[in-house]
């Protein structure tokens, strides 16, 4: 016998949206959810009245969906309610259904009661309910520090159980904040930046430079997968491929050595910029952090941000190496960033590099290149490519 019927309810965390906001910021985590949901079998994503909830088939896989909500940016926590009829049989029935593929040596079980003409008190109900898990599973009743609560509501027209809330990932619906151009270079740094980005709502569009036929095109190889990998939260992402060697030999052949990465450094932003106006993204993101390496410390930063029009946003200026490694390895990045490539800006790299060039310095550095036609001439280059994630 069927007893109960289940659906996943949603939460989000964000406060102070009101009215219109919070019906855009509804749609965008809806929608959001069900292109995270592709694939499975679940059965429909509905916004309800001040919820999002999620509806599964009889033999839906719920451990998948469980999974996959769990990644879902915006998602603060969700939980699996069981709906049943309102009658005391059945009520017991669902919650050892639900009790089952649960590991816990006690319980504990709250009940709320909305319809006062039930036959039973809150806590008759809890009671029975309990103990009947206790006596069919060999547990205890716990009723200070429970390893599992169940949460009984007994409401006009049905009862509904539920057990402990599961953590989602927090932040916002990708796409409720605008969208951004992510510098991605290959390495371990610029995908962790993209992914803090994605997780405040940005929809990241991504650009790279490189040095073909100077390295040779695992760069690209590594971008298309890392950006693929990020697609997991960002859905469909739009990547651009800037060839860059032609450029950089300009910059090697009339330019002081030692400023050749910050000037690189002004060109790529340039370019990204052009780029940024042409994807309709607001702001530049690196994953720069501070004194991290020569080109990153403060004066650089600075003279390098000099040329800039739009924002340069970098998410991880105050993170140590090893938390930005921590995080690449949570979000599945990391393998793919450290597999060996060249990045154009290693190329034709001096050994002591400046590490405290000033504005003016580089603006006179630059006097002798023609900006405007080195940046069209390599804006002709760029190729797109259209990525997104798939879980088989
Ligand atoms: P990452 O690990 O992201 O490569 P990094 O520690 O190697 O960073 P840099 O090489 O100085 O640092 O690069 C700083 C930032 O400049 C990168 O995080 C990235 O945002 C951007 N960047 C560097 N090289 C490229 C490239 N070839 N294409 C696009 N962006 C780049
Ligand atoms: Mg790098």
């Amino acid at each position: 016998m069927n007893f109960s019927d289940k659906y996943f309810v949603i939460h989000y965390a964000e406060v102070g949206l009101k009215g219109k906001n919070r019906v855009f910021f509804e749609k965008k985590l809806a929608r959001n959810i069900s292109l995270s949901l592709q694939g499975t079998d679940y059965a429909e994503v509905k916004r309800l009245h001040d919820r999002i909830v999620v509806y599964v088939k009889d033999n839906t896989d719920i451990k998948e969906i469980e999974n996959r909500l769990r990644r879902v940016m915006g998602i603060a926590h969700f939980e699996l309610v069981y709906r049943t009829e309102k009658e005391i049989t059945a009520i017991k029935e669902t919650a050892l259904q639900l009790a089952e593929d649960k590991a816990f040596e006690t319980l504990k079980v709250e009940t709320k009661r909305t319809d006062k003409t039930f036959p039973l008190t809150s806590p008759e109900v809890s009671s029975e309910v309990g103990g009947y898990v206790i006596q069919k599973t060999g547990t205890q009743a716990d009723m200070y520090n429970p390893d599992l609560r169940f949460w009984v509501n007994i409401s006009h027209k049905d009862a509904y159980i539920y057990t402990d809330k599961l953590r989602g990932i927090g932040g916002l619906p990708v796409g409720v904040s605008g969208k951004v151009l992510v510098m991605l270079s290959g390495g371990i740094d610029s995908p962790v930046a993209a992914w803090q980005m994605i997780k405040r709502g940005a929809k990241a569009v991504f650009i790279h430079f490189y040095s073909y036929p100077y390295t040779d095109k695992a760069s690209l190889e590594k971008v298309i997968e890392l950006a693929r990998i990020l697609s997991e939260s960002n859905y469909r992402s739009e990547v651009y491929l800037v060839p860059f060697a032609e450029l950089q030999q300009t910059i090697v052949t009339e330019t002081p050595t030692p400023f050749r990465v910050l000037l690189y450094r002004r060109m790529m932003t340039r370019i990204a910029q052009r780029v940024a106006a042409l994807a309709d993204a607001e702001a530049l993101v690196t994953g720069e952090s501070l004194a991290q390496v020569a080109s990153q410390t403060l004066t650089n930063l600075r003279s390098i941000e000099a040329i800039a029009e739009i924002p340069i946003l970098r998410p991880l200026i105050g993170f140590d190496k090893v938390e930005i490694i921590a995080k690449a390895e949570e979000i599945g990045t990391f393998e793919i960033s450290t597999q060996p490539h060249q990045d154009c800006c290693s190329l034709f790299v001096p050994k002591h590099p400046a590490t405290h060039a000033s504005v003016s310095e580089l603006d006179k550095a630059e006097a002798v290149l023609d900006i405007s036609a080195l940046v069209d001439s390599t804006m002709k280059g760029i190729e797109k490519q259209v990525v997104s994630f798939s879980y088989e």
